[in-house]
């Protein structure tokens, strides 16, 4: 008989061990009680992303003068916004489903919990089912951290949720937070053309990011009329029926039309009966795993954000692949673990700003000696041909072996161009490999052999 596999939440994480277990000749039942594809296409990286791409086109026709265009300024249709957002979900979604049960996973929707160590219970408006389980993924996301001081209304006080599109833009948006979320909400909105003031904690915007790097964007958030309040950190909001007040600890107080909180998320474990079935949780709040994404209970397995590892669609969907490989006994014929310092990552601002593996700073910090080699966009013809010239590649290698470490590239389409560099980081390639491949001409990927020379 197949091996019975339940998974409970049908995020990136969920929907990939589900398929890669099918595939692989498991019984898969996946419970999710919302939407199949998850947070990330309800809320998370797709409705973010499809914003910002309106936002970048708003941009690109405004500066399409020095293309040689003339154009009238174009306006935002929030309305067309909205159903655009509603669209892509739906048709993920759509997609999703068409995918799980073409490949013959059983569907249930339904709130999901363990009963005991092998029994999944789904609960859809009060109709119970039970499934036995030989084995279990548990990946049923995060959802956004609200501090003490603050009562999120979805009207004037907004987390990431709430945010997709507003009625009506802001007319001064307060983004609390200057993470990769809390940027990517500026991008969204100053490009839209709502006014911004970030609150940075720090004296950087991105902090822990290469600050070459995060000096770049801090340009150009001033060049779009942001206004960044460093050093400060927010202590309370309020609601003052026709705007906001955010309050910071040192005193300083920002007056807004919404405030937005973007300071970061919180995996969802309760309710789930993790204890019920003997899984042990580490402070209350994270699952304690191993490098197979094992709990102390060996069949019951986490996965995504609620494995409180690096919060990434692409290192969900990853982890649920590699679970499902160890579910059906793959991982003795051929398996690497997960390493998610290789990981590459990407802030979808303007311009883009992405990077993969040992930052510069970080070798620096551990006295480790590298090889840095900096390339600017602006010495490509791709890059004068577009009207673009902003940015750079930056390769860490190791300057004994010439093996490529890291790389940061910010730019246009540094979101694509970072694969190039996550490929070598993950192999090992050396800057030679990269130098030595015939990239296209014009193109701004050459930017990468020229640094990797
Ligand atoms: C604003 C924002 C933008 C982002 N952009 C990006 C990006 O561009 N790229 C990127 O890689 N990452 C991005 N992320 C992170 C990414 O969204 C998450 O890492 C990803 O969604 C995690 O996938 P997951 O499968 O763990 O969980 P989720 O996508 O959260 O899915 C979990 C699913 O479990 C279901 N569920 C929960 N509890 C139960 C239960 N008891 N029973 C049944 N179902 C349940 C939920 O309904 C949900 O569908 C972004 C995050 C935010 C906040």
């Amino acid at each position: 008989m197949s091996l019975q596999l339940v998974i409970v939440g049908g995020g990136p994480a969920g929907v990939q061990a589900a398929t890669t277990a099918a595939r692989l000749g498991a019984q898969v039942t996946l419970v999710e009680r919302d939407v199949v594809g998850g947070a990330a296409h309800l809320w998370d990286c797709v409705p973010s992303k499809a914003m910002i791409a309106t936002g970048e086109r708003l941009g690109d026709v405004a500066g399409s003068s020095v293309l040689g265009l003339r154009s009238e300024p174009a306006t935002v249709d929030l309305e067309a916004l909205r159903s655009r957002l509603l669209e892509l979900s739906a048709g993920l979604e759509r997609r999703n489903v068409d995918l799980l049960t073409s490949q013959g996973v059983r569907l249930v929707r339904g709130t999901g919990r363990l009963v005991d160590a092998h029994t999944v219970e789904a609960d859809h408006q009060g109709q119970l089912e039970r499934f036995t389980a030989d084995a279990i993924v548990v990946s049923t996301g995060s959802r956004p951290r609200v501090p003490d001081w603050a009562d999120p209304d979805g009207m004037r006080v907004l987390t990431t949720r709430d945010a997709y599109p507003p009625p009506e833009l802001p007319e001064h948006l307060v983004v609390v937070g200057s993470g990769v979320t809390g940027v990517e909400f500026v991008q969204m909105f100053s490009s839209l053309g709502s006014a911004v003031t970030l609150i940075v904690s720090r004296q950087q915007v991105l902090p822990g990011k290469d600050p070459e790097v995060a000096a770049v964007l801090e340009e150009d958030f001033l060049g779009r009329g942001v206004a960044l309040l460093k050093g400060a950190r927010a202590v309370g909001v309020t609601d003052t029926g026709d705007g906001v007040v955010v309050q910071c600890e040192d005193g300083r107080r920002v007056e807004g039309s919404h405030c937005l909180l973007a300071i970061g998320s919180i995996p969802n474990v309760e309710g789930l009966g993790l204890e019920a079935a003997g899984v042990e949780l580490d402070g209350g709040r994270v699952v304690t795993v191993d490098h197979h994404m094992r709990t102390n209970v060996p069949h019951i397995y986490v996965a995504g954000d609620v494995s409180g590892k690096l919060p990434l669609s692409s290192v969900a969907t990853m982890q649920g692949r590699k679970i499902a490989e160890h579910v059906m006994g793959l991982h003795q014929v051929d398996h690497r673990h997960l390493d998610y310092d290789k990981a590459a990552s990407a802030i979808f601002t303007d311009p883009e700003i992405a990077d993969v593996g040992l930052a510069e700073a970080d070798a620096f910090a551990v006295g480790r000696k590298v090889r840095v080699t900096k390339v600017p966009f602006a010495s490509t013809a791709r890059a004068l041909i577009d009207g673009d010239p902003r940015g750079f590649v930056k390769i860490i290698s190791d300057p004994a072996t010439g093996v490529i470490l890291g790389g940061s590239i910010v730019g246009r389409n540094a979101a694509e161009l970072i694969s190039v560099l996550a490929v070598a980081v993950t192999n090992s390639l050396r800057v030679t490999d990269v130098a030595e491949s015939l990239f296209v001409h014009p193109a701004l990927s050459e930017a990468l052999t020229d640094a990797a020379e």
